[in-house]
């Protein structure tokens, strides 16, 4: 993608996220979310894992803390999905604040140098320090005209979201499986159509 790899990042934690952590219709098939805390927890840890390679040690509250923001950031793709762009501004400045993402430069564990999203990053807990940087990441898309890079499926009964990485900007499908299921549907309702003309 065009923009730096700690943006890179972000806006693809964002999608998976909201993907990942809340109700919704994926690629034809309903997903509820675990109702117990257990579960739960085990599931944003599985996400976490997937989108930063390592979960470490996840409470019950940091868990629900990533769920909480996923509906959040989900939130914010379906706003900008129906075009409303100044609210969706407004969304992500509410997300900054509340997750009081401030840039630091910061260096521990024998790590080089590096950008931290929230002031204090390590104290914070995951929840907070991830909701920062998703939001920083999502500011820095829209804010360099970027937005329309941040999509949604427009295939029926799937409400995936996803970062459109092409050259040309047209994705409108979370994945090849949305593309060739809308296709599928294309094609059945032309042929009802054509039944019905028919009769
Ligand atoms: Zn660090
Ligand atoms: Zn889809």
């Amino acid at each position: 993608m065009n923009f730096d790899s700690y943006t890179d990042r972000g806006v693809q934690a964002a999608a998976e996220l909201a993907n990942q952590l809340t109700e919704s219709w994926a690629q034809g098939a309903f997903r509820a979310l675990p109702s117990g805390g257990g579960p739960r927890r085990k599931l944003a840890a599985a996400v976490e894992t997937s989108i930063w390679g390592r979960s470490g040690d996840l409470s019950a509250g940091d868990a629900e803390g990533l769920i909480r923001l996923a509906t959040q950031l989900r939130l914010i793709f379906q706003t900008l999905a129906s075009g409303e762009l100044d609210s969706t501004a407004q969304l992500v400045n509410a997300l900054l604040q509340k997750h009081h993402a401030a840039p630091q430069l910061a260096t521990h564990d024998g790590e080089p140098w590096h950008l931290h999203f929230h002031s204090q990053e390590k104290e914070a807990g995951r929840a907070e320090a991830r909701g920062a940087t998703c939001a920083t990441a999502l500011a820095t898309v829209i804010g360099s005209g970027g937005a329309w890079r941040l999509g949604t499926c427009h295939a029926n009964r799937c409400d995936l979201v996803f970062v459109d990485t092409s050259k040309n900007g047209r994705r409108r499908f979370c994945s090849p499986r949305c593309l060739s299921r809308d296709k599928v549907a294309r094609f059945r309702a032309r042929h009802q159509a054509g039944t019905l003309d028919e009769e």
